[in-house]
């Protein structure tokens, strides 16, 4: 049974604010582990895809945002600080210096891993907020409040959840790392945190059937992002984060390794390989380019430049994240006229750009591609052929136990934790703190997930 406090407790999960609070637990998870999945057969992917390691990878991405989940300053202290690169750097220094490669302990792993799954949260949040949000705003009219819980309702109801990580956190790493943050931030903090999490969302007996009835509630409002959540040509969204993550992973990887080249500090960028830039408009959106890195980079206001055809140069203005960041892990071109159908167009970076370690940047970098033409430029846009699109279908060997579970189903026994006047706290804290239209919405949808369990 799904009592009132458990109700609660999962709309806090679920609804917590946070700034860098963006797409939903079930999608970081996800798109985490398909990044790995998706990488070359390599010494990084045989070391991500072992069992434990992997679920490590996952969990990291969990923890991230486990923190706002509850009330308290430390406890939003830690999510904040785990999404952003100073806190990345500072595990890459930790690691080198204490636990540093080659790792030939489980526990070695789970702390690179770990590592990683957080540095691959930080990053599809700077993504999904700084491209597909506006794409929702453009298209849908909504904003965070429906594309954060919709997305992994969406997720749920396509049948693509499938992970379903358990607790693992590196304790000693993290305590040492958030000494000088704050230093209220203890291992009761974090540990009731990712408790409340994982007792009530990120499971695989009632979360699921959660984030399902947010998508019913949803999909309705938002026809346009039920339609391309997923959609591998619209930047920014869970499908098209994939790549851009295991590129973020592959990077971290040199970083611990110290071998990250700071000429390739530019790791992915829209439009990708293979695509054209979707629009000429320059008031949609689709007219949006950006940049990735794999490692954070001092921001500055005009680090890049955009040329078009005979090399005029392209009125934009340039974005950070919609977070911003000291040291961003993405910037956005914007362009402020309308560009040509057809037009080829490049964007440079002069060098000189400094990343969060210190190193800069020695050679140019440049980006060239193509606007997608319209009726009366068709003929200067010949067929690319098809463009990568990352897998979702798991690779993973049937021995692999995140596999056998994602292939048992929904256990759907109701447990959970009697939280008691703990939890009754908590309802209140959290219920005080809602918008009234977003916790209408999430106690009907979890009320709904109730009632479909007690069905069972
Ligand atoms: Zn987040």
């Amino acid at each position: 049974m799904v009592t009132r406090c458990k109700i609660g407790l999962l709309t806090a999960v679920l609804f917590a604010a946070g700034p860098a609070n963006a797409h939903g637990l079930w999608g970081h998870v996800h798109v985490t582990g398909w990044a790995a999945e998706n990488m070359p057969d390599d010494e990084l992917r045989a070391f991500l895809l072992e069992p434990e390691v992997f679920n490590a990878l996952l969990f990291g991405a969990v923890f991230t945002d486990s923190g706002y989940a509850v009330p308290g300053d430390a406890s939003r202290a830690f999510s904040e600080h785990a999404h952003w690169e100073p806190f990345i750097a500072d595990y890459v220094e930790w690691m080198r210096v204490n636990d540093p490669p080659p790792w030939t302990t489980l526990e070695s792993k789970k702390r690179v891993a770990f590592l990683m799954g957080c540095g691959s949260h930080g990053l599809q949040d700077s993504i999904f907020d700084s491209l597909f949000l506006y794409q929702i705003i453009e298209n849908d009219g909504v904003g965070q409040d429906e594309a954060d819980p919709a997305s992994d309702g969406f997720l749920s109801l396509d049948g693509h959840l499938r992970f379903f990580p358990e607790r693992d956190i590196p304790m000693d790493v993290l305590l040492e790392l958030y000494a000088d943050v704050d230093p209220n931030i203890t291992e009761d903090v974090i540990l009731d945190a990712v408790e409340l999490v994982t007792t009530f969302y990120i499971n695989g007996d009632i979360g699921p059937t959660v984030a399902a009835s947010f998508g019913e509630s949803y999909e309705a409002e938002i026809p346009w992002t039920r339609v391309h959540y997923m959609d591998p040509e619209v930047p920014g969204s869970l499908r098209a984060e994939i790549f851009p993550t295991m590129r973020y992973q592959q990077a971290l990887w040199k970083r611990l390794h110290g071998e990250l080249d700071p000429n390739d500090v530019t790791v992915f960028a829209f439009p990708e390989a293979q695509r054209r830039l979707l629009s000429a408009d320059h008031t949609s959106t689709s007219s949006w380019a950006s940049l990735i890195f794999g490692a954070g980079v001092a921001y500055q206001p005009s680090m890049v430049t955009w040329t078009g055809p005979d090399d005029v140069a392209v009125p934009f203005t340039q974005g950070n994240t919609r977070w911003g960041a000291d040291h961003t892990r993405l910037i956005r071109l914007m362009p402020n006229e309308p560009l040509l159908p057809g037009g080829e167009y490049t964007i440079g970076m002069p060098a000189g750009v400094t990343l969060i370690d210190g190193q800069r940047t020695t050679q140019d970098f440049t980006l060239d591609f193509q606007v997608a033409c319209d009726a009366d430029t068709a003929d200067l846009c010949p067929d690319l052929g098809p463009p990568p699109v990352a897998s979702i279908d798991g690779v993973v060997e049937e021995s692999d136990p995140v596999q056998d579970e994602a292939t048992s189903g929904c256990g759907c026994a109701t447990g959970g934790a009697n939280f008691g006047v703990f939890g009754w706290a908590l309802l209140l804290l959290h219920l005080c703190r809602l918008q009234p239209r977003s916790l209408h919405r999430a106690v009907g949808a979890v009320m709904r997930a109730s009632a479909e369990q007690q069905d069972r």
